[in-house]
């Protein structure tokens, strides 16, 4: 198993959405999913026929059992055959299905209505969220014209700073046309939130600051080096800065899955908001989206071997999306690629992980469909192994070395603790105590006690950027199909690492 499967999100490319409403199906959780999805990345994106809206703006809501729309009644159908009855497990001991959809917010929730309603309270904490998230799905295929996904803004005037504040100062001085509803809001938060991540995280004007407190003293050194490539020198403009070839900026991007198959459009934001900057930008990981080509296409190879000229050694597709970006997809566990990648400056590379779990328990060899393995709920007594440990041990002991920046997101407080804890060997959040919303169900084994010091990545690294909110996190729930009282969202928190620099001094005693 890769770092990668241990994503806790994972998508499914979108079957039946409109050309720009980029809605992969997410399930929580790797171990629910058995082996990489094909993507739809860089698929030449064919012209819709004229839309004919199906659903009606006030007519969203549908159980999803009865949607009009097929991967909603799938989704509906899977709900049904994967997870179980909350009341029935936590008062009766017994694992039936839920086959009773909850009439507020058409989510399979129960075994019956009567167990609906004995746990109509407790699920009243998650039904406004799930009602939420249905709506959201089916205006996104609902077939209306999707306005907000259209005339995004291209390039920003080198005159016109950009407010990296939250999503809102953003599309203002972006120029995004009017999003006029939180529903949009939160369709282009859930598109865009892994490009202007990477985008706050990495501009100057971006909203993590010594000032405030987000970027520590050794993370002025890392920021510093990269903002001497990103923007202009202080003072600088347009017409005075020289012009000469800039070096390529690399963004690696470690178990890449939904992230790799966005339209690269999506992605060329960030050649827009920095106008100056050449990037590539590397996926890497087993879930990597790579195009789907036909069996007869002369492009399609079978053999991946390593050669110095074109080969990765491992399935691998290069976009040239525009002259100043470029996106690589290697599928293929990242230790396995990185000295291809070499040799690396922290002046120009720079590495993101989107949600990779660190602190989350390591899951030996997913089960392809837990459906059918009933007796492996709630059988964890010991303290896991979690995944900093296993499989994202040996990427982050190699990436330290590189002295090169490392961003990690979170999905959520809860989450993005445990990651921080895994690596400091602290102790992981006490999630058991302030439960009246938990963010998992107590069968779901999560470390109790300090992760043990991993070797060669305990006490290797600096904090450079510290552990906290990220203001263009997804605004979207994702539903865990397992279990629909669990949600998340990507990419709520942020973080930042790098490898311990050890200063040689000498002369001193
Ligand atoms: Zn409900």
């Amino acid at each position: 198993m890769s770092s990668i499967s241990t994503r806790l999100i994972s998508s499914v490319g979108p079957s039946r959405v409109s050309r720009h409403s980029y809605s992969p199906r997410r399930s929580l959780f790797g171990l629910f999913k058995a082996r990489p999805n094909k993507s739809l990345a860089f698929q030449p994106q064919p012209e819709p026929p004229a839309p004919v809206p199906t659903l009606s703006p006030d007519d969203l809501f549908h159980p999803l059992a009865q949607s009009p729309f097929a991967d909603l009644r799938e989704r509906a159908e899977r709900i049904r055959t994967v997870s179980i009855c909350p009341v029935s497990i936590e008062k009766y001991n017994e694992r039936v299905r839920p086959l009773f959809d909850c009439p507020d917010c058409g989510w399979p929730t129960h075994r019956s209505e009567e167990r609906w309603r004995e746990g109509k309270e407790e699920h009243q904490q998650v039904c406004g969220r799930l009602r939420e998230t249905n709506e959201d799905d089916h205006d996104l295929r609902s077939g209306r014209r999707m306005v907000e996904f259209e005339n995004m803004p291209r390039e920003q005037p080198f005159d016109q700073a950009i407010s990296f504040a939250n999503w809102d100062t953003l599309f203002f001085t972006r120029n995004f046309p009017a999003i006029d509803s939180d529903r949009s809001v939160r369709h282009i938060s859930k598109v865009l939130t892994y490009p202007m991540t990477v985008a706050a995280a990495l501009h100057q004007n971006g909203p993590f600051t010594t000032r405030n407190g987000r970027v520590t003293r050794e993370g002025r050194r890392s920021m510093a080096a990269l903002h001497s490539i990103l923007h202009l020198p202080p003072g600088g403009n347009e017409s005075t800065a020289p012009y000469t070839p800039q070096p390529v900026v690399r963004i690696i991007i470690m178990g890449a899955r939904a992230e790799s198959t966005l339209p690269p459009i999506h992605w060329q934001q960030l050649t827009w908001m920095f106008p100056r900057s050449l990037f590539h930008i590397y996926f890497v990981g087993p879930e990597a989206g790579l195009p789907m080509l036909a069996a007869n296409d002369p492009r399609r190879k079978t053999n991946y071997e390593f050669s110095e000229r074109d080969g990765w050694g491992c399935p691998a597709h290069t976009l040239h999306v525009s002259n100043r970006l470029s996106i690589t997809s290697l599928r293929a566990h990242y230790e396995e690629v990185h000295s291809q990648l070499g040799p690396f400056d922290p002046y120009t590379d720079v590495f993101f992980s989107f949600s990779p779990g660190l602190g989350f328990p390591h899951q030996p060899g997913r089960k392809t469909a837990v459906s059918t393995e009933e007796d492996h709920w709630g059988e964890v007594t010991t303290q896991p192994l979690v995944q900093a440990q296993t499989t994202w041990r040996l990427t982050l002991s190699k990436i330290l070395q590189t002295k090169c920046p490392i961003f990690f997101t979170a999905f959520s407080p809860l989450d993005l603790q445990r990651d921080v804890s895994a690596l400091y060997g602290t102790n992981p959040p006490s999630f058991r105590h302030n439960s009246k919303e938990r963010e998992f169900p107590d069968y779901v084994g999560l470390p109790t006690a300090p992760v043990e010091h991993i070797e060669g990545v305990t006490d290797e690294f600096e904090l450079i950027i510290t552990p906290g909110k990220n203001e263009f996190g997804s605004l979207k729930w994702d539903i865990a199909e397992w279990d629909v009282r669990v949600a998340v969202k990507a990419n709520w928190g942020l973080w930042g690492i790098r490898g311990k620099k050890y200063e040689v001094v000498e002369g001193e005693d």
